[in-house]
């Protein structure tokens, strides 16, 4: 048997510290076993995927130096790797459940499934709906039916019993049948769920091991039973840990930066990254911590890996590329690598357009650039003393602009402009004035260029942490000004138009 991994990211943001972490364990899973590795782009929310996304997931995979045996952008014999070109067969498969009494078509409407819902949660029952929660009498099936309504179809799940799933690390899993419900395998749009999708694809891609994160285990009965349905052989599974933040937390982009892109501006060799990656719950048998990818290759056991959530430290980062800076560079490397960091023309066709017109002399420009080559600014609270805000406006801006960027996915700087002035105009401050802490919190100054461009150039994760970075010197809220504000905040944002 040749091992096969494999690693399924959905292309719907910037690409993830996880996504690299669980990549980099089933390449070395599969490179231990002279196996292959593939890449498969789970795009069956139409909504949420772009292009983009996808664009930079495989960009930064890439820099990373985790390279796949297949892919959309390879090929394969195994292809298409894109969910979304590959649609048709998962509707054939659904279709094949429904002839064999495995699965069928659910009318039931939002509007009902909510009273079902409740209705178990008043018996005070699990709310995952069953069949014979679902089920609709004949003559009301054929009645939507004739009359066009929607459906979905949904697979067909034990009321009771146990449900044993083996996982590589876990040993054995056991998970109550009563807490799963009837998965919709094919919305009713016509395109697949993840489980239907993800089922199908390992089956025909040939996986023989499916190493994911921990949040999978709860689908993972769904997925033994789809294999049994349809009588294919399951892949071993093995459900590695979640990385943390250093307050135990999942790691979550409102504490930490999660994008890679923020690892790669921050100045991070992809080298050290991939090793920091490496330590996450695994070390090697002498306990060294630096490591290449090759060395980690031939040392790996998935054994090793401890259960423990790992604990994402960037200050523990910071130190490991510090030694593969001073350690493993010549004068030479270093120079390259900081050329390749901040010289390179992609970055400098970003930053020129907005400092060509501002200068005199070509020494003006480190000065006036220098924000966008480096990481946390060297800020103090008197930096943000403006007559035109006290203190609390200042501390406000920032927690309500850092609040409404947490969940901001469309990064261009028109949209991030439209954004902040509806909180400015919501605030009742003039947006020269609640532009002021943005500008310090950005750049150091308001003396500099457009801050919605900065913004735009610099990331969402680099001007996540820099506004948390200033709050933290000017004082973040209390626990109860928090909800007050986060309430306050709430009811702005309710008022917006998108
Ligand atoms: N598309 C899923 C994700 O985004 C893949 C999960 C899996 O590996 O099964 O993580």
């Amino acid at each position: 048997m040749t091992v096969r991994t494999r690693v399924a990211p959905s292309p719907t943001g910037d690409p993830h510290v996880g996504t690299a972490y669980i990549a980099l364990f089933n390449l070395a899973f599969a490179r231990q076993h002279g196996g292959q590795f593939i890449l498969r782009i789970e795009d069956t929310d139409q909504t949420r995927s772009t292009a983009e996304s996808e664009k930079t997931i495989l960009d930064s995979m890439r820099w990373l130096g985790l390279e796949w045996d297949e892919g959309p952008d390879v090929g394969g014999p195994h292809g298409p790797y894109r969910q979304s070109e590959r649609k048709d067969s998962y509707r054939d498969f659904a279709m094949r459940l429904v002839e064999e009494g495995k699965a069928f078509h659910c009318y039931r409407t939002a509007e009902e499934l909510d009273v079902l819902r409740e209705a178990r949660r008043a018996e005070g029952k699990h709310t995952a709906l069953k069949q014979s929660d679902l089920q609709l009498p004949e003559d009301e099936i054929e009645q939507r039916r004739a009359a066009g309504a929607p459906y979905v179809v949904r697979m067909k799940v034990p009321e009771e019993g146990v449900c044993v799933i083996g996982d590589m690390l876990r040993g054995t899993i056991e998970l109550d049948w009563s807490q799963v419900d009837c998965q919709i395998l094919l919305k009713s749009d016509g395109m697949p769920t993840y489980h239907l999708a993800n089922v199908v694809d390992d089956h025909l891609m040939e996986i023989t091991h499916v190493i994911r994160g921990e949040e999978w285990i709860s689908s993972a009965p769904k997925h033994k039973l789809l294999y049994e349905y349809f009588g294919w052989e399951m892949p071993q599974l093995c459900h590695m840990p979640l990385l943390r933040n250093p307050d135990k937390s999942k790691l979550s982009k409102r504490k930490n930066p999660t994008s890679i892109l923020y690892y790669q501006r921050m100045g991070y060799l992809p080298e050290a990254l991939l090793n920091y990656l490496g330590r996450m719950g695994w070390s090697m048998p002498d306990e060294s911590e630096k490591f290449s990818r090759q060395q980690m290759f031939e040392n790996f056991d998935i054994q090793r890996v401890s259960l423990g959530g790992p604990i994402f430290d960037q200050e523990k980062l910071s130190w490991l590329n510090g030694l593969w800076l001073r350690e493993d560079l010549t004068p030479e490397q270093f120079a390259q690598a900081y050329q390749q960091w901040a010289l390179n023309p992609e970055y400098l066709m970003q930053i020129v357009p907005l400092i060509q017109q501002r200068v005199e002399k070509l020494s003006d420009v480190a000065p006036l650039a220098g924000f966008l080559l480096s990481g946390m600014l060297d800020l103090e609270a008197s930096d943000f003393d403006y007559k035109g805000l006290d203190l609390e406006q200042t501390r406000r801006v920032l927690q309500f602009a850092s609040w409404l960027l947490d969940t901001e996915s469309q990064w261009h700087k028109d949209r991030l402009f439209a954004q902040l002035k509806q909180l400015a105009g919501a605030m009742e401050l003039k947006i020269r004035d609640f532009l002021y802490p943005l500008f310090i919190a950005i750049a150091g100054t308001n003396q500099t260029v457009s801050v919605m461009d900065s913004m735009a150039i610099l990331g969402p994760d680099m001007t996540r942490a820099r506004l948390r970075h200033a709050l933290n010197i000017v004082g973040g809220p209390s626990k109860k000004e928090g909800k007050r504000w986060d309430k306050e905040f709430r009811a702005m944002q309710a008022q917006f138009e998108d």
